[in-house]
C-alpha cells in the first residue's frame, strides 16, 4: 500500500542531509563547557550551529538561544518577561501585569499565560476574524500602561494563516511592549527577517524544519533581558541551564541552513502540490470548506472541513489507506473539545469536528497527492453514507 505523510505540522521526517550531519557528529561528546579539547571542539559545532539559525532569521549569533523545543521557548519568555525578579534585569523589571495574546495561540503559549491569570495578571485574549486574523487596531486599543508583553504566532499550526507580525510588532514598539512571536510553523515556510518584523522575541522548533525533537531556538533581540526558567548552569549566556544537546544543534544548525538555501524552491514546489490538493477536494467532494485566509497562508496547511461526518473516523480510515493527516492540532488530538482554532474563526461544534488538517512537507509529491485526491472523496462518500446526519441533511 502506497504511504502519504500528510501530517507535517505535527512533525517532519529528518532531512537526509541533517541525518548526515548528525551521522557525521556522533562522536561529538564533549561537554561544551569543558576546557579541554573534546569540549572546543563540542563548542565549536555549537556556536557554528548558532551561526547558521541567525543566519536563516537575520539575528546575530549572541541574539541566539538554543532549548529543548518550541514549547520551552514559548515559556521561557512569557514567564521571562514576566518575571518580576530584578536580579535577571539589569534594566529593572517592567512592574506591568497585563499580557496581550490571540485565542488562537499554541496551547504552549495559552497555559503559561493561563497561569499567570490565576496569579493575577491581566489578559486581552484577542479574538480573530472568520480567517483567523488578528486585527492590529485591537491591539492597539488593548495597550495599557501595563501591558508588558504581547504575543502573537507567526503562522497558525491549524489552519496555516499568516499574522500581520510587522505590524503588530511596530504598535508593541512605539508603546515600549516587549512582542514576542512564536514562529514554530513560519520558519522555513516563508521569508522570516527578525529586523523587518521588529520582534523582540521569536520561537522556533526543530522538528517543524526536518531536525529531530529535542532542540530548538529562541531569538531574543540584544539588549532585551529575561529571566531564566531552567535555572542551574550558566550556559546559553545563564539564560538556560543544562549541558547543551551537542547532536540536536548540529542537527538544527544544519536544517536552518537548507531552508536557507532551499526554501523558495521548496516552498514553491509545496505550495503548487497544496493548490492540486485544494481544487481537487473541491471538485470532488460537495459539501466542504477550507478554512484560513485564502492568501496568507503557508504552504503547507490545507484544513478542510467535511460536513457531517467525524475527523476522527476520516482520520482513522485514511490511515487504513495509508494517508497521515490530523484532526486540529496533534497536541489537541486525544481530547473531545473541539478545536479552539477553528471556534475562534466562528465554525460551530458540528463543522469544527468535521476538519481535517493535510500538512505538506519537502518529501511529498504530484503521485502523493493523485493517491489523496482518488481516496479522500472515496472515504468521505462512505462515510457520509452512514452518517444519520448527511441522511437527514
Ligand atoms: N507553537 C506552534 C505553533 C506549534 O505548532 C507547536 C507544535 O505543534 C509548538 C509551538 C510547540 O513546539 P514543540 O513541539 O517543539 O514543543
Amino acid at each position: 500500500m502506497r504511504k502519504v505523510y500528510l501530517d507535517n505540522n505535527a512533525t517532519t521526517p529528518l532531512h537526509p542531509e541533517v541525518k548526515k550531519a548528525i551521522t557525521e557528529s556522533l562522536d561529538l561528546f564533549g561537554n561544551a563547557s569543558s576546557i579541554h579539547s573534546y569540549g572546543q571542539e563540542a563548542r565549536k559545532a555549537i556556536e557554528d550551529s548558532r551561526k547558521k539559525v541567525a543566519a536563516l532569521l537575520n539575528a546575530l549569533p549572541e541574539e541566539i538561544i538554543f532549548t529543548s523545543c518550541g514549547s520551552e521557548s514559548n515559556n521561557l519568555v512569557i514567564k521571562g518577561v514576566t518575571c518580576q525578579d530584578v536580579y535577571c534585569k539589569p534594566n529593572g523589571s517592567h512592574p506591568g501585569k497585563h499580557i496581550i495574546t490571540s485565542q488562537i495561540e499554541h496551547p504552549s503559549v495559552i497555559i503559561p499565560i493561563r497561569t499567570l491569570e490565576r496569579q493575577g495578571f491581566k489578559v486581552t485574549w484577542l479574538p480573530v476574524d472568520s480567517f483567523g486574523l488578528v486585527d492590529p487596531d485591537l491591539v492597539k486599543k488593548a495597550i495599557t500602561k501595563q501591558t508588558v508583553l504581547i504575543t502573537v504566532m507567526t503562522a497558525n499550526n491549524e489552519i496555516g494563516t499568516i499574522e500581520p507580525i510587522a505590524e503588530l510588532a511596530r504598535i508593541a514598539r512605539e508603546r515600549e511592549v516587549y512582542f514576542h512571536t512564536d514562529a514554530v510553523q513560519g520558519v522555513g515556510k516563508m521569508k522570516i527577517d527578525v529586523k523587518e518584523l521588529g520582534v523582540d522575541f521569536l520561537s522556533l522548533s526543530g522538528h517543524k524544519l526536518y531536525a529531530p525533537k529535542g532542540v530548538a531556538a529562541l531569538y531574543i533581540r540584544k539588549g532585551v533581558f529575561v529571566c531564566p526558567t531552567l535555572q542551574g548552569g550558566h550556559q546559553e549566556r545563564g539564560l538556560r541551564g543544562g549541558t547543551e544537546n551537542n547532536l540536536g544543534i548540529v542537527a538544527l544548525g544544519r536544517a536552518c541552513e537548507l531552508a536557507m538555501q532551499g526554501r523558495e524552491q521548496e516552498v514553491a514546489k509545496i505550495w503548487k502540490l497544496r493548490e492540486k490538493l485544494r481544487m481537487g477536494i473541491l471538485e470532488k467532494v460537495p459539501e466542504v470548506m477550507i478554512n484560513g485566509d485564502p492568501e496568507k497562508v503557508i504552504p503547507t496547511t490545507l484544513s478542510v472541513t467535511f460536513k457531517y461526518i467525524e475527523g476522527e473516523s476520516i482520520l482513522l480510515r485514511l490511515n487504513l489507506e495509508g494517508i497521515a493527516v490530523s484532526t486540529g492540532s496533534a497536541c489537541a488530538s486525544g481530547s473531545l473539545e473541539p478545536s479552539h482554532v477553528l471556534l475562534a474563526i466562528g465554525l460551530p461544534h458540528e463543522h469544527a469536528h468535521g476538519t481535517i488538517r493535510f500538512s505538506l512537507g519537502i518529501e511529498n509529491n504530484e503521485e502523493d497527492i493523485d493517491y489523496a485526491l482518488k481516496v479522500v472523496p472515496r472515504v468521505i462518500q462512505e462515510l457520509r453514507e452512514m452518517s444519520p446526519l448527511w441522511a437527514r441533511k
